[in-house]
């Protein structure tokens, strides 16, 4: 590039330029509480389509403390029983949590959880559409004791 140094960009002519975006929509999802695993793939999805964006990256990211966001194979197995199993043995419902006594409620679990699996996940997106397995969907975990309407953002970024 040295010998570009002192050159209007004009007369360089090898520069291309490209506009990189950030677009961002927000998504409720409905969720019974209690490791309610919810499919928000295609509202995902859906998002990606609204930007305009076809290379890049998308953020989901949930806000809030008790649930958190991954992806599986969303089959009845792993959704009702396997899912909820794991995380009953990594933060058990009804073992004792400082979180409850400071604040006199029930959920120290769907905290700890939620801390565990983690709040967000980034896909890239490729010619519009997310690098997922046929077998992979995303999932909102909700580790709270009732039923919630959780915010999730999903952020795009590319061009
Ligand atoms: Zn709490």
């Amino acid at each position: 590039m040295e010998k570009y140094r002192n050159q209007p960009v004009a007369q360089i002519g090898i520069l291309s330029y490209h506009t990189c975006m950030v677009k961002m929509k927000k998504i409720k999802v409905q969720t019974r509480g209690d490791c309610d695993v919810v499919d928000i793939t295609g509202q995902v999805s859906e998002a990606i389509a609204k930007s305009g964006i076809s290379n890049g990256t998308v953020t989901v990211f949930n806000v809030g403390s008790t649930a958190g966001v991954t992806t599986t194979e969303y089959e009845p197995g792993l959704v009702n029983y396997d899912i909820a199993a794991a995380f009953e043995k990594i933060a058990p419902r009804n073992g004792s949590y400082e979180h409850e006594k400071t604040w006199h409620d029930d959920n120290g679990h769907a905290h700890v959880r939620a801390s565990v699996l983690g709040p967000s996940l980034t896909i890239p997106v490729i010619d519009g559409q997310m690098t997922l397995g046929t077998w992979q969907q995303i999932i909102l975990v909700d580790f709270d004791t009732r039923p919630r309407t959780r915010t999730v953002i999903c952020q795009v970024i590319g061009e």
